[in-house]
């Protein structure tokens, strides 16, 4: 009895992206069938031609937002 894996689950710590294996936080599904997994840099940088070969763009990148690691605060 397995449950399947919904397409639109989150991702893990443990996916990667294929460009330079940062943790992914974009999941593109390619109307050929294929995945491929993006850090937020590398589905910034390809957003572009991935919507052209993309059935679906899962997009986490706002989650880094959330999570602030350095406070910006020399603004004047
Ligand atoms: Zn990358």
């Amino acid at each position: 009895m397995t449950t399947a894996l919904a397409p639109s689950s989150a991702l893990s710590a443990a996916d990667r992206c294929d460009r330079c294996g940062a943790q992914a936080y974009v999941r593109v599904t390619l109307t050929s069938g294929g995945e491929l997994l993006f850090c937020a840099h590398h589905g910034r940088e390809h957003s572009e031609k991935l919507r052209d070969i993309a059935i679906t763009i899962h997009d986490e990148t706002g989650r880094l937002e959330a999570t602030p690691t350095v406070t910006v605060d020399d603004e004047r």
